[in-house]
């Protein structure tokens, strides 16, 4: 038996096979000098890509519904595109590899797209990347990513946004990843799955290759290859507790979250996307708290267009109905990072342009988002909060950008609602100045994640300096005591959206300081409601 540690992202055991999944290291393409035959070569991966891609489709179709799978229809239908075939052959003819001339004039395609004055273009960029990656892979014989049948654990370096997208996430019983941070995608995806996993682990994937057997245990944050007998029974006997208290947590089921004295509080998810709207629901969600918009932005090649986000939101309002959404805008900078915004390197992106000051610098990235939160209002009942607010003028600007561009919406004719916009408190200034934000706020939601990182002056991403990230720490208790009694003193709600709100420790002591509302990974509102409905305050 081998065993080591990795930072906990959710509690439970998963037992099971390890599945190592690596970067395709890709093998040159080699030509055969005769452009006939690298032709030839190059018409036979279109028909293997074809076959591919309609598999993809129907899983797809399945898995994550109509509307993504048309990304993989999309595809299909450029394999069949004039231009880009013309394209090949030319290249083929000039001499190129058949992978080579696929890959070339797919980037050529690509550069066109996004240059191009057209949202709808603009979102094909990614598109044919994609599809001239299959068919470079296929010409290359890399054959990619091969996933067993049946449940596994995933041991990876790390996973990227656009990499989990594609796991069948019904078959993944946890993730232990090498790198990755608390707040990672690999670590929002598990909470949201409800499966124990582990980042930052000092898992070996060679090791866990030829392991036959792998534990989690997310409570602990350990991880055992082929656990002995005595460890075995030990894991069992904690993951049969687990489920037990899982079941007795069913009696929460559609239950109000009401304390024994009345108090009404509002436990609801935190969401990166539409599916995960769906699992919010299914896990008895009174709504969203958080709907981390850049999930939206990560993974691809392109900014999203007005109508690609328009359709996020509205599959969202619908899906959750008459319950609250409150959807953050655009929070990329610091550990989200995207290549096609252009944005430079900075020395401390903790501390640079991030967050609402990214949409408040660069307003062509944050008006399509606001034009889309506005469009999709009237299919839900949409809140809107902007993150990292740190001055009064910032929630000023941000606002009177979303009155403006309401107003040329209903210029254009297009219905919207007054959308109630929050402030995320994040910043130990946001925090301060709580009772001046309330005069202009609609709500606060408190990301404890970054407040404790700015207040406590530690670098959330850095596992090193755990044992200082203390979101208990009495400064931080202060901070949240002052943001709900500002909240309550001005008649406006205030809730809790980081990793504390679900912190079963937290839940009195939260509600005691005035918050009403609770936002968590969906997985964990049962365990919340519990607590709430058996609580005398
Ligand atoms: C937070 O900072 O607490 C939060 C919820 O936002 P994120 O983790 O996405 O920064
Ligand atoms: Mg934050």
């Amino acid at each position: 038996m081998k065993t080591g540690i990795g930072l906990p992202v959710f509690p439970g055991v998963s037992i099971g096979p390890a599945v190592v999944y690596r970067k395709s290291e890709r093998t040159l393409p080699v030509s055969s000098g005769d452009p006939a035959v690298e032709q030839a070569k190059f018409n036979a991966a279109v028909e293997t890509a074809r076959e591919q891609l309609s598999a993809l489709f129907e899983k797809a179709k399945v898995e994550l519904g109509e509307e993504k799978a048309a990304i993989v229809e999309v595809q299909m239908l450029m394999l069949d595109d004039l231009d880009y075939l013309d394209g090949v052959a030319l290249a083929i003819e000039g001499g190129a590899a058949a992978a080579i001339a696929a890959l070339d004039t797919g980037e050529e395609f690509a550069q066109i797209f996004a240059a191009m004055d057209d949202e709808y273009m603009n979102a094909r960029s990614a598109d044919v990347r994609d599809m001239s990656h299959r068919l470079y892979d296929i010409l290359c014989g890399n054959t990619g990513f091969q996933l067993p049948e049946g449940s596994f654990l995933l041991v990876a370096e790390d996973l990227a946004p656009s990499e989990t997208i594609q796991l069948p996430r019904e078959n993944i019983l946890a993730f232990v990843t090498r790198q990755g941070s608390s707040s990672s995608h690999t670590a929002i995806l598990a909470r949201t799955l409800n499966i124990p996993s582990l980042v930052q682990s000092n898992i070996e994937l060679e090791d866990a290759e030829s392991c036959q057997i792998l534990a989690v245990d997310g409570f602990t944050g350990t991880w055992y290859m082929d656990p002995d007998e005595q460890t075995m029974a030990m894991l069992k006997a904690k993951q049969a507790e687990a489920a037990a208290d899982r079941a007795a947590l069913e009696a929460y089921r559609g239950r109000e979250s009401i304390t024994k004295s009345g108090r009404k509080i509002i436990l609801a998810a935190n969401i990166g996307s539409p599916e995960d709207a769906e699992a919010a629901v299914a896990a008895d969600c009174e709504g969203v708290g958080l709907m981390r918009s850049e999930f939206l932005y990560l993974g691809r090649d392109t900014l999203p267009s007005e109508d690609e986000l328009f359709e996020a939101y509205k599959q969202v309002g619908q899906i959750m109905g008459e319950r609250p959404v409150v959807i953050r805008t655009l929070d990329i900078g610091a550990d989200k990072q995207v290549s096609y915004m252009g944005l430079e390197k900075e020395e401390n992106p903790a501390l640079g342009l991030r967050g609402l000051r990214i949409c408040l610098t660069r307003e062509e990235i944050f008006r399509p988002q606001l034009r889309a939160i506005l469009r999709a209002s009237v299919y839900g009942n949409l809140l809107v909060m902007f993150p990292m607010v740190a001055s009064v003028w910032e929630l000023k600007a941000a606002k009177a950008l979303c009155a403006k561009l309401r107003a040329e919406l209903e210029e254009e004719g297009i219905e919207t609602k007054d959308v109630p916009i929050g402030v995320m408190v994040e910043t130990p200034a946001a925090a301060v100045l709580a009772h001046e934000l309330a005069k202009e706020a609609a709500f606060f939601s408190v990301g404890t994640n970054d407040l404790t990182q700015y207040t406590l002056a530690v670098d959330r991403q850095n596992a090193k300096l755990d044992k200082f990230y203390d979101p208990y720490h009495p400064a931080l208790m202060a901070l949240l005591a002052h943001i709900a009694k500002s909240a309550n003193e001005a008649g406006i709600w205030a809730g809790i959206c980081g990793e504390l709100g679900a912190d079963p420790k937290m839940t009195e002591k939260f509600i005691e300081m005035g918050y009403t509302e609770l936002s968590m990974a969906a997985g964990r509102i049962l365990e919340a409601r519990k607590i709430v409905c058996e609580s005398e305050l």
